[in-house]
């Protein structure tokens, strides 16, 4: 079995008095029975790591540099979000993919450096609304998957999130049906490619408009360990709510 684990994306979102939202929240969760994770832009990152230690909330990034260290002006290794006290990455995002052109195989090779550094790399793959509608929906995130993902990778570490692209910000969100169906399919990829055992450790989370009020059903679907949450991940009592659905 999978972990259970909610994941707030915070994105380009968060001054310093937001770090009381994180603080809020792990208050509220002292003892969790599931894991949770909060990914503040990179300026907020330590500042929220001091805040949430020795609290049952984790820190991640939102993409790091496959290289540990060099002239890559405005760029962040793993190593150094380790060093500010992160314990996860956010690779591959949508809108990293669509702002900064990543490949996946640019993506491979952050999961790698991740990997190398001890942070529990989370995968993000998703279609398009017009892959959707073409019907290539499981072809597009079998392809992600087999391309964004390393040969080697730490199966007590590793997430993937499903987000499709078209209900990330919208609102909008799959049927449940759709979402069963993406999530089961993933399994049966990670299953040929690492082995039943070795797949079957891995949290596949569901990101795109999760909310309190839709995040049981979402839960309750095949396959789905988590989510990656956006916009409900800025407040506490949002989040709050789709950590006690998981
Ligand atoms: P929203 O929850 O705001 O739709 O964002 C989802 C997402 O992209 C999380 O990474």
């Amino acid at each position: 079995m999978a972990r259970k684990l909610a994941a707030g994306n915070w994105k380009m979102n968060g001054l310093k008095a937001s770090l009381s939202e994180a603080t809020a929240l792990a208050e509220m969760f002292p003892a969790p029975k599931v894991d949770i994770l909060l990914c503040p832009p990179a300026t907020l990152v330590a500042a929220m790591a001091a805040a949430l230690d020795g609290t049952k909330v984790d820190v991640g990034g939102q993409d790091c540099h496959p290289r540990s260290s060099g002239a890559h002006t405005g760029d962040i290794s793993a190593e150094m979000l380790v060093d500010a006290g992160c314990d996860y990455v956010i690779l591959g995002h949508s809108e990293r993919r669509a702002d900064h052109g990543e490949s996946n195989a640019l993506i491979a090779q952050k999961t790698i450096a991740a990997t190398m550094a001890g942070l529990a790399p989370v995968v993000c793959v998703g279609e398009t609304l017009d892959e959707r509608e073409s019907g290539k929906t499981l072809e597009v995130i079998r392809h992600q998957l087999s391309a964004s993902l390393p040969d080697a990778v730490d199966f007590d570490k590793l997430v993937i999130a499903y987000e499709p692209v078209w209900a990330i910000g919208t609102g909008k969100i799959p049927t449940l049906a759709q979402i069963a169906e993406v999530h089961d399919d993933m399994r049966e990829t990670l299953s040929a490619r690492y082995g039943d055992d070795e797949a079957g450790k891995i949290p596949l989370l569901y990101g795109g408009s999760v909310k309190p009020g839709n995040a049981p059903e979402i839960f309750a679907t095949s396959n789905v360990d988590g989510a990656l949450v956006g916009g409900a991940s800025l407040k506490a009592a949002d989040f709050a709510g789709i950590v006690k659905a998981l």
